[in-house]
């Protein structure tokens, strides 16, 4: 009989899983439900190297969740064999500083922190009440997107604004991607045969969404995004940092308050510089083809990460690396090799070949001489969450 973690990330018409095996941290089965609530809901999944597949017009949360628990049952006995399931929770507000076992005041506190992430908090909850039902004897723990930026200090998380918006609002800096970032850092820690508390690292998170993190002696102690995650690099779709002027301009001209919210969330970033794709790799390939406004798109997102990694500089007294990870970081050559061109009077630079013929799915080290170090490091926040769900459950088992 084996022991399995579930692993759940509820979004507002999305639900993401992964099943690890909680002895060998191997992923034994995955998949996403997406469109719920719509005519083209779907699930898509793999169990071992079974593919499973459901195509229902508006399927619900409850009906995909209740279809996946059907099909797991199939190989597992979910009852005896799932010992415990762990929640991405975006938003923990400065409630939560770790994960945390789920019981009735830390669902109230999540609840707390739905205005600072209106639209994914909600999705969480439902998430997790969704699943107390289903399997109520399962112990269920919430892993924050936020929780590893709890170290950052004042004058790194503090805007400029009046103080009485933090203390009366919440208003100041919280930082995203943390389960990434953290993952890195032990994973780096791992490769460099360091403590994490002696391992200072600059990590970028290049994704859909993108982040850096600044870490010194395993701690976050400055990133790029703040208040929501719209803040920092330029992404898929978000705009990163604006003039927050724009804002009022934008109204002068017209615009509704939730127009402006979409368009700096949804069409900016990647796709609103380039009017073609939200996707690095439809850009790379665009832009090798002279489509010049997927170059530019490519040049504002590296010349903004350079700016971001070289500020990431300021929090540090010594680098052990400088990482790049998530789907951009790990696989777009071109995206380094360009960031770094940027980064030369810092002590950096590349090693072209190293950069070109990185190992798919490894770590590797892609610096050329007498630079900073310079690493690929792969990056899975589902394994973060399993690990900390089993750390969790052990320590309540014991
Ligand atoms: P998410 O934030 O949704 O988890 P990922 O970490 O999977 O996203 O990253 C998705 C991004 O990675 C997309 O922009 C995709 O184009 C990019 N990407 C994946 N593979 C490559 C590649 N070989 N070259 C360039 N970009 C890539």
């Amino acid at each position: 009989m084996s022991q399995l973690l579930l692993v759940v990330n509820c979004g507002s018409s999305s639900l993401k899983f992964s099943l690890f095996d909680s002895h060998t941290f191997e992923e034994v089965a995955d998949g996403l439900a997406e469109s719920l609530n719509d005519a083209s809901s779907r699930v898509r999944g793999q169990i071992r190297s079974k593919t499973i597949s459901l195509q229902q017009e508006n399927l619900n949360h409850s009906d995909a969740l209740k279809w996946i628990l059907q099909q797991l049952a199939q190989t597992w006995d979910l009852k005896k064999e799932l010992t415990g399931i762990g929640h991405r929770v975006v938003h923990g507000g400065e409630a939560f500083k770790t994960s945390t076992l789920i019981n009735a005041s830390v669902l109230a506190q999540i609840e707390q922190c739905i205005p600072l992430a209106p639209l994914h908090n909600p999705a969480n909850l439902m998430g997790i009440t969704l699943l107390q039902t289903l399997l109520p004897d399962t112990p269920q723990v919430a892993v924050f997107d936020t929780a590893f930026h709890q170290t950052m200090p004042e004058h790194a998380y503090v805007y400029a604004v009046p103080y009485s918006l933090y203390r009366d609002h919440g208003v100041r800096r919280y930082g995203f991607h943390g389960s990434s970032h953290r993952y890195i850092s032990q994973q780096a820690a791992k490769l460099f045969e360091k403590e994490t508390s002696a391992l200072n690292i600059i990590c970028a998170h290049l994704g859909n969404g993108a982040s850096v993190c600044a870490i010194k002696q395993g701690q976050s102690v400055d990133t790029s995004m703040g208040l929501t995650p719209l803040e920092g690099l330029v992404m898929g779709t978000r705009s990163g940092d604006i003039d927050p002027g724009l804002f009022d301009f934008l109204l002068s001209k017209g615009f509704a308050p939730d127009e402006i919210n979409t368009t700096l969330n949804k069409k900016s970033g990647l796709l609103g510089i380039s009017e073609l794709s939200n996707d690095m790799r439809t850009l790379v390939d665009e832009a090798a083809s002279g489509h010049a406004q997927a170059a530019l798109a490519i040049e504002v997102f590296c010349f903004r990460l350079a700016k971001y990694i070289a500020a990431m500089m300021v929090s540090l007294d010594t680098l052990d690396a400088l990482v790049f990870t998530g789907g951009i970081g790990e696989n777009a050559a071109l995206v380094r090799e360009k960031t770094m061109s940027h980064l030369t009077l810092l002590g950096f630079s590349l090693d072209t070949t190293r950069n070109q013929q990185a190992p798919r799915g490894k770590a590797a080290t892609i610096h050329g001489d007498n630079s900073h170090p310079v690493w690929i490091i792969p990056t899975s926040e589902e394994h973060m969450i399993a690990l900390d769900t089993q750390t969790l459950i052990s320590t309540q088992a014991a």
